[in-house]
């Protein structure tokens, strides 16, 4: 770290910035396995693995919007499943070569939280499966 660049680290540490120490503190156990260490829940595991709750998922570590209840489908996989993020720029797709697979990852562009995978065999006109660990999740009513 530059000398005259301390004072402003400590001022106000940016969510986003925060170190791994900060960000066991602040999410449960299993959050933070999936979202800081690329982990994964057991399917079926999710409050949010079947549809039928509305409004809109944020990112369980920065409060970003990322998903709509519109855009849940149920894909019998054992986790929540997504054809489309709220806006493409709130999310990262990353190619990710671990397990002896190919497979594209998806993050949280705000906070690089780890948030599970995109498969290429959505149901919908996108063609898209976000298939996301429900544990990085947390719904917000619109209503409210
Ligand atoms: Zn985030």
């Amino acid at each position: 770290m530059a000398k005259g660049e301390e004072q402003k680290e400590s001022s106000s540490p940016s969510e986003e910035n925060r170190s791994e120490e900060a960000w066991k503190k602040s999410l449960s156990p299993e959050a933070f396995r999936v979202l800081r260490q690329n982990g994964t829940e057991r399917p079926f595991s999710s409050q949010f693995h079947e549809v039928g709750q509305s409004g809109t998922f944020h990112c369980q570590g920065c409060g970003t919007q990322l998903f709509t209840s519109e855009a849940q489908f149920d894909s019998g996989c054992g986790w929540p499943s997504f054809d489309r993020p709220i806006q493409s720029d709130n999310v990262e797709e990353r190619l990710d070569r671990t397990h002896g697979m190919t497979r594209v990852e998806v993050r949280c562009k705000s906070c690089d939280g780890h948030l599970g995978h995109l498969f290429p065999d959505g149901p919908t006109d996108t063609g898209n499966r976000y298939c996301i660990n429900g544990v990085c999740l947390q719904l917000k009513n619109d209503e409210s």
